[in-house]
């Protein structure tokens, strides 16, 4: 899923919006040749299963249209009146209601107009200034409340053959109590989603391997009221005495997410179960690499070598090299990233064996011929074997 910039792509277009479509002469360009058809619901249950439900008996449907294309068409339609001439970025600064007249910048040169209608209508949206001016005088009420919740829009691609990645007649919803996403289709068969969510909770999506985390992870609550934690959670083989450990850490997460979130239950628990999950199956999964590490690999030459450069760069580049049993046991490092600095370590390491291999080779093979030393080799090859034996003359 892609992240996208700017207010909604799509809406969703019903009958109040095709009476006023059709009255401009656009709704079957608009809806009848453009729209996409959504008959029902489709509802996607925490556990990945859906079902459908339908808006209508009788089959009636909502359309998913295009914003910015309902914009165009009804540009265009304006245009063609002789008496109607458009002027873009026009900024309304001040207006004078009883005479009708107007102040703007030009937002590209900064210039200020002036102008004088016989009507004004101030379409200026949720935040207008011409409402602002009415406000000023008596016996106009207004209230204002702004929702603890936002949203970010976000995009399913079409699939690599150009379908639609889901069943396209439908609004999809993803109902999770305290917020929710949905998704519109879109006439190029991508999906226009909407993560609608508290702030709190979007404050907590810090990178995108949290927020890949949160759309994969599974919850440790049920609503606002239950929650598991400790072995309940993620019960794993005792090998690396982190049990506990990590039940005890399960309480300070869940503590910071409390903080983070206001003691607001219903947000902290998605909060912490989001910020958790990929964290304790870390550790799961580690518990039963070190049982393997323990019975087994303690025992090889390479494993101990391996624990000599960890111990010897741990102590050259303190802080920056950290070996994974000190990771784990004594930093608060997250237990993923004990994993993820791990791989990375390996990958170091891999790469500075080859280098010195190809070094090292190098040095023998001019040594080699400084020395006029020639190489034979003998194959086997009649034993059936791959066993060579290397002769020096
Ligand atoms: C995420 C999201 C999804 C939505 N989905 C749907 C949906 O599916 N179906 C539906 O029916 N509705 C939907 N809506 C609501 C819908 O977008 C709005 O109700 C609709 O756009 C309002 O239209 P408007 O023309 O009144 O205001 P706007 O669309 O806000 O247009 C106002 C215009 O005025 C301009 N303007 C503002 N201030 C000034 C100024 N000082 N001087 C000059 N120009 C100015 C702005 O640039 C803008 O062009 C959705 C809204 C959101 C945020």
């Amino acid at each position: 899923m892609e992240h996208v910039p700017g207010r909604s792509i799509n809406l969703a277009m019903s009958v109040r919006g095709r009476t006023g479509l059709r009255a401009a002469g656009v709704e079957t360009q608009i809806v009848e040749r453009h729209g996409i058809a959504m008959r029902g619901r489709m509802i996607h249950a925490p556990d990945g299963t859906s079902r459908s439900m339908p808006y209508n008996r009788e089959g009636k449907c909502i359309y998913s249209v295009g914003r910015r294309f309902v914009n165009e068409v009804l540009l265009s339609r304006a245009e063609e009146f002789p008496n109607v001439t458009l002027h873009f970025n026009h900024k309304l600064e001040s207006c004078d209601l009883e005479r009708g007249g107007m102040t703007f910048t030009k937002t590209v040169t900064g210039e200020k107009v002036t102008a004088e209608a016989d009507l004004m209508i101030g379409c200026d949206g949720a935040f207008s200034n011409v409402r602002k001016h009415m406000l000023k005088r008596p016996h106009f009420n207004y209230k204002q409340e702004y929702i603890p919740h936002g949203y970010m829009e976000l995009c399913i691609p079409a699939t690599p053959d150009g379908e639609f990645a889901m069943p396209p007649n439908y609004l999809h919803i993803w109902p999770r109590g305290h917020y929710m996403m949905i998704a519109l289709p879109n006439q190029d068969k991508s999906w226009t989603v909407t993560l609608f969510m508290p702030f709190n909770i979007f404050h907590t999506l810090t990178t995108p391997e949290i927020l890949i985390d949160f759309f994969q992870c599974s919850p440790y609550h049920v609503g606002s009221k239950s929650l598991i934690l400790g072995d309940a959670a993620h019960a794993m083989v005792p090998f690396y005495g982190q049990g506990m450990n990590c039940g005890m850490e399960d309480c300070v997460v869940l503590d910071e997410m409390l903080d983070l979130c206001g003691d607001d239950l219903a947000m902290a628990l998605p909060a912490y179960s989001s910020k958790r999950n990929k964290d304790a199956e870390a550790i799961v999964d580690l518990a039963m690499y070190n049982y393997v590490e323990m019975r087994d690999l303690v025992n090889s030459p390479l494993f101990l070598l391996r624990k000599k450069l960890d111990d010897f760069l741990s102590v050259i580049l303190p802080g920056r090299w950290q070996p994974l049993y000190s990771m784990v046991t004594f930093s608060r490092r997250p237990y993923s990233s004990c994993i993820a600095d791990k791989a990375w370590q390996d990958k170091v390491i891999g790469q500075a064996c080859r280098v010195m291999g190809v070094a090292c080779g190098a040095v023998m093979a001019v040594a080699g011929m400084q020395a006029g030393l020639k190489l034979r080799v003998h194959g086997d090859d009649e034993l059936g074997t791959s066993a060579h034996q290397v002769e020096i003359e």
